[in-house]
């Protein structure tokens, strides 16, 4: 059996995985990385990047309808389902080779096959040619997520899809139902609702993407909604037929003739297949138990992304890569602030956050700032004809600490990354209002946000 010895092994080459295995050849570790699929992991494969490319054909589609108000007149589009979904493909496929370059050129060996632990410093890898042994001071778990699955309803690729089916359609629903209203559900629901479906929602919370503010995504239903989008809250499918779905929610019952489902309730860490059960990681309701620096409980392995625990993110899975390779390296290290990792959900409207929700600011009894400024007041969102969103900000009325920044509507996926800024520097309210910005820009209703926790906001 071939065998190499490393200071790092990495298994899993997603958004965690190649990230870490590249920032330990740049501080001149030994590293080997073992990936059983493609390179890139979901987010490059099959979740965030594919997903986008969509999302952007859908945004195209919605601006060509639109394009006559803005005095062009191109008559109505045609969807070529075929092309719209090989280019999403191609995108992936192409960064997936992408990260294929970057291997070679830090010179990162990867084995291709599915590793299982040996011992705390040990796996062996089943590959296609055989078994292969890796040794290592430092094993990192970057394994990812797979979709939780739901009592009853099978994922057949037919009448339930799962994402991946989702994201390779040969032929349009006529009535699409999906379950589950996270990041997942909304931005499918957004992208078949612009390719002209019937769509219906269920979510079993009361509030379509919960771990929102409850005010960004009450906004954001009732655009979806306004597209005609039927969303039912506190809501469980009881019977899922082709044709026929019963949906039950409190005392209400509603029938809809659905022909495909997306089937989107969340993800589970991929821990089972790894042969952890002697060695001393903690595993705690499907994900790796870490400290602040990504170790589990067994000294030698640390747990980066998705298999660590949520969010469930691909930034918070490359940031995890570094921290865990510059702790083995004995680097300085500043842990993973959880509480500034932005979320985004790319559908339409657009929704971002980071930071604590208002809910969450004040559950302590704290005495809180909260600006909000609707896009209705910003020049550029009018030019852009698109002034359907609000920048809401929470700040402590003591501290003036910037808590958290929660946004719907346009361009907003993008302008939170001023608010992280801001976040790391541990900003409070004064440096904002101090800081100019940029004019005619969505960003300035970030400005107005900040002055309209202080009551002085100038364009409402
Ligand atoms: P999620 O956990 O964000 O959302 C799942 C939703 O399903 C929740 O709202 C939950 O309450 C609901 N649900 C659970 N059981 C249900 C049931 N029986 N009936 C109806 N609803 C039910 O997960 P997701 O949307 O599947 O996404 C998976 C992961 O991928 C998440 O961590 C998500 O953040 C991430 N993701 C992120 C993006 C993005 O950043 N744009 C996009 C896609 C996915």
């Amino acid at each position: 059996m071939a065998s190499s010895n490393h200071d790092v092994v990495v298994i899993g080459g997603g958004p965690g995985g190649y990230v870490a295995a590249i920032r330990a050849a740049q501080l001149g570790l030994s590293v080997a990385l073992v990936e059983r699929a493609e390179l890139g992991g979901i987010c490059l494969n099959w979740g965030c990047i594919p997903t986008k490319a969509l999302l952007h054909a859908a945004d195209m589609l919605r601006d060509i309808r639109h394009a006559s108000d803005f005095g062009i007149d191109v008559g109505a589009p045609a969807i070529n389902l075929e092309t719209l979904v090989t280019r999403s493909r191609t995108v992936a496929g192409q960064l997936s080779k992408g990260i294929t370059h970057l291997m070679r050129k830090h010179r990162i060996p990867v084995h291709k096959g599915h590793a299982r632990f040996d011992g705390p410093d040990r796996v062996s890898v089943a590959t296609e040619a055989g078994s292969e042994r890796l040794s290592a001071e430092a094993m990192i778990v970057a394994t990812g997520s797979r979709p939780k699955s739901l009592q009853g309803v099978e994922v057949d690729g037919d009448f339930v899809w799962s994402a991946r089916e989702a994201m390779t359609p040969t032929a349009l629903p006529k009535h699409l139902l999906v379950i589950g209203a996270g990041a997942i559900g909304i931005e499918f629901a957004s992208f078949y609702r612009d390719l002209g479906c019937a769509v219906t929602v269920v979510e079993v919370l009361d509030q379509i993407l919960p771990n929102e503010d409850a005010e960004i995504a009450a906004l954001a239903r009732a655009a979806l909604e306004g597209r005609g989008i039927a969303i039912h809250t506190g809501a469980r499918v009881e019977d899922l037929s082709p044709g026929r779905v019963r949906i039950r929610s409190g005392e209400e019952e509603s029938i809809v003739a659905a022909d495909r489902t997306i089937l989107a309730v969340g993800v589970t860490g991929n821990v089972e297949d790894l042969d952890l059960n002697g060695s001393g990681v903690t595993v705690e309701r499907g994900f790796i138990a870490t400290d602040a620096f990504c170790r589990s409980s067994e000294p030698t392995i640390y747990a980066i992304g998705d298999v660590a625990g949520g969010p469930c993110l691909a930034h918070k899975a490359s940031h995890e890569g570094v921290i865990a390779v510059d702790h083995i390296a004995g680097e300085p290290v500043h842990p993973l602030a959880r509480t500034r990792i932005p979320a985004c959900t790319y559908a339409y409207p657009q929704v971002a956050s980071i930071g604590l929700t208002e809910q969450a600011a004040s559950a302590g009894g704290r005495e809180l700032r909260v600006g909000r400024f609707p896009l209705v007041g910003n020049g550029k969102a009018v030019a852009l004809g698109d002034t359907n969103g609000l920048v809401k900000t929470v700040f402590d009325a003591r501290t003036g600490e910037l808590l958290g920044a929660h946004l719907v509507g346009p361009g907003v996926t993008e302008l939170i990354q001023g608010f992280a800024i801001a976040m790391t520097c541990e900003t409070t309210e004064a440096e904002l209002m101090q800081t100019v910005f940029p004019h005619p820009t969505l960003s300035e209703a970030m400005h107005e946000s900040v002055l309209a926790a202080y009551g002085r906001a100038l364009h409402i």
